[in-house]
C-alpha cells in the first residue's frame, strides 16, 4: 500500500508552522507506551519510521510523514507523561487541542490503547474532544497479542459498547504490531480518511 512510501517530512511545535501544502492528514495519539510507535513502523512497513519522533526533543513535537504530495501521517506527542511539570502539561494540552480543533487537513484521529488497560481519562478527554468537533476517530486496541483470543474479543466489545452509548463519532478494532494483526483494517480506515 501506499503507506509503505511515508517519508519525515518535518517537526513543528506548534500549528502555525504545520505544513500548508497538505489536504489531507491523518493523526495518531495516545498513552506513552501504548504502542504508537510500533504501530505507525507497521502501517509504514518501516522499521524506524517512528524512531524519528522519538528522537529528542521531537517526542513534544508535531511529525509529519507524508505520503503523496498533499497527504500526511500526523505522529502527536505521546500523552499521560507523568513527571513533566504541570505549566509544561498545559501548554502540550493546549498546543494539541488547537491542532485536532483548527487543523483543516485533518480528516480522522487514529487513537491508540493498550487493549489490557481500560480507557484512561485522558483518552476519555480525547474522545470527548473530537466528539465535540466531529472529528472521527478510529481507536486501535493495541498489543492484542498479549490476551488470549475470548478476552481479546470482550474487551473490543465492551469498548464498542461504550463507543456506541457514548461516542458514535468512534469506531474500534484490535490490533498487534508484533503480528501484525488488525493490518488491512487500518490501512482501510486511513484509505477511507485519505479519500485514496
Ligand atoms: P509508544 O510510546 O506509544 O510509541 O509505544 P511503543 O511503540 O514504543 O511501544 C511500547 C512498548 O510496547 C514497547 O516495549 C513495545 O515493544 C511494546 N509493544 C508495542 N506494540 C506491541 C505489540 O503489538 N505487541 C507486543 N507484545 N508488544 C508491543
Amino acid at each position: 500500500p501506499l503507506y509503505q512510501k511515508a517519508t519525515y517530512l518535518k517537526s513543528v511545535p506548534t500549528i502555525d508552522l504545520c505544513p500548508d501544502e497538505l489536504t489531507h492528514e491523518v493523526a495518531f495519539a495516545g498513552r506513552s507506551n501504548a504502542g504508537k510507535s510500533s504501530a505507525l513502523n507497521v502501517i509504514t512497513s518501516q522499521r524506524t519510521l517512528a524512531r524519528t519522533s522519538k528522537t529528542p526533543g521531537r517526542t513534544q513535537l508535531i511529525n509529519f510523514f507524508t505520503v503523496d504530495d498533499t497527504r500526511a501521517l500526523v505522529d502527536l506527542p505521546g500523552y499521560g507523561f507523568a513527571k513533566v511539570n504541570v505549566k509544561v502539561k498545559r501548554a502540550w494540552e493546549a498546543g494539541l487541542t488547537t491542532y485536532i480543533e483548527k487543523r483543516e487537513s485533518l480528516k480522522g484521529l487514529i487513537l491508540l490503547m493498550d487493549s489490557r488497560i481500560p480507557p484512561t481519562e485522558i483518552d476519555l478527554i480525547m474522545l470527548d474532544w473530537t466528539k465535540a468537533i466531529g472529528l472521527p476517530v478510529h481507536v486501535l486496541l493495541t498489543k492484542s497479542d498479549k490476551l488470549k483470543k475470548g478476552p481479546a474479543k470482550a474487551e473490543l466489545l465492551k469498548l464498542k459498547q461504550l463507543l456506541k452509548e457514548q461516542y458514535p463519532h468512534a469506531t474500534a478494532q484490535l490490533f498487534s504490531s508484533l503480528k501484525r494483526d488488525g493490518l488491512n483494517e487500518v490501512w482501510n480506515k486511513l484509505d477511507e480518511w485519505m479519500e485514496y
